[in-house]
Protein backbone atom coordinates (compact mmCIF):
# COMPACT_ATOMS: atom_id res chain seq x y z
CA UNK A 1 0.00 0.00 0.00
CA UNK A 2 2.76 2.39 0.68
CA UNK A 3 4.47 1.39 -2.58
CA UNK A 4 1.54 2.61 -3.98
CA UNK A 5 0.84 5.91 -2.75
CA UNK A 6 4.32 7.15 -2.80
CA UNK A 7 4.38 6.25 -7.01
CA UNK A 8 5.40 9.29 -8.72
CA UNK A 9 3.80 10.19 -12.38
CA UNK A 10 4.50 12.40 -14.94
CA UNK A 11 7.79 13.77 -16.29
CA UNK A 12 7.96 15.97 -13.40
CA UNK A 13 7.71 13.05 -10.87
CA UNK A 14 4.79 14.17 -8.44
CA UNK A 15 2.64 12.20 -6.44
CA UNK A 16 -0.79 11.55 -7.75
CA UNK A 17 -2.91 14.61 -7.12
CA UNK A 18 -6.24 14.98 -7.98
CA UNK A 19 -6.59 18.50 -8.84
CA UNK A 20 -4.90 17.85 -12.11
CA UNK A 21 -6.09 16.17 -15.11
CA UNK A 22 -4.07 13.44 -16.81
CA UNK A 23 -3.96 11.75 -19.52
CA UNK A 24 -2.30 8.48 -20.26
CA UNK A 25 0.10 7.10 -22.83
CA UNK A 26 -0.93 4.61 -25.06
CA UNK A 27 2.09 3.35 -25.62
CA UNK A 28 3.55 2.80 -22.05
CA UNK A 29 0.46 3.47 -19.97
CA UNK A 30 2.11 5.85 -17.84
CA UNK A 31 0.18 8.84 -16.43
CA UNK A 32 1.01 12.69 -17.31
CA UNK A 33 -0.58 15.66 -16.33
CA UNK A 34 -1.99 17.70 -18.94
CA UNK A 35 -0.21 21.06 -18.42
CA UNK A 36 3.18 19.04 -18.15
CA UNK A 37 2.64 17.62 -21.95
CA UNK A 38 1.79 20.97 -23.10
CA UNK A 39 -2.16 19.52 -23.86
CA UNK A 40 -5.37 21.25 -23.08
CA UNK A 41 -8.55 19.63 -21.29
CA UNK A 42 -9.89 20.40 -24.34
CA UNK A 43 -7.63 18.46 -26.16
CA UNK A 44 -7.26 15.75 -24.39
CA UNK A 45 -10.93 14.88 -24.85
CA UNK A 46 -10.47 14.63 -28.49
CA UNK A 47 -7.31 12.98 -29.50
CA UNK A 48 -8.10 8.92 -29.37
CA UNK A 49 -4.31 8.13 -28.88
CA UNK A 50 -1.57 9.99 -26.85
CA UNK A 51 2.04 9.51 -26.84
CA UNK A 52 4.29 10.70 -24.29
CA UNK A 53 7.33 12.96 -24.46
CA UNK A 54 9.20 9.32 -24.26
CA UNK A 55 7.30 7.73 -26.64
ZN1 LIG B 1 3.45 16.60 -14.34
ZN1 LIG C 1 4.64 6.63 -23.27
Amino acid sequence: EEEVDSRVYCICQTLYDDEKIMVACDKCDEWYHTECVQLSEQVVELVDKFYCPKC
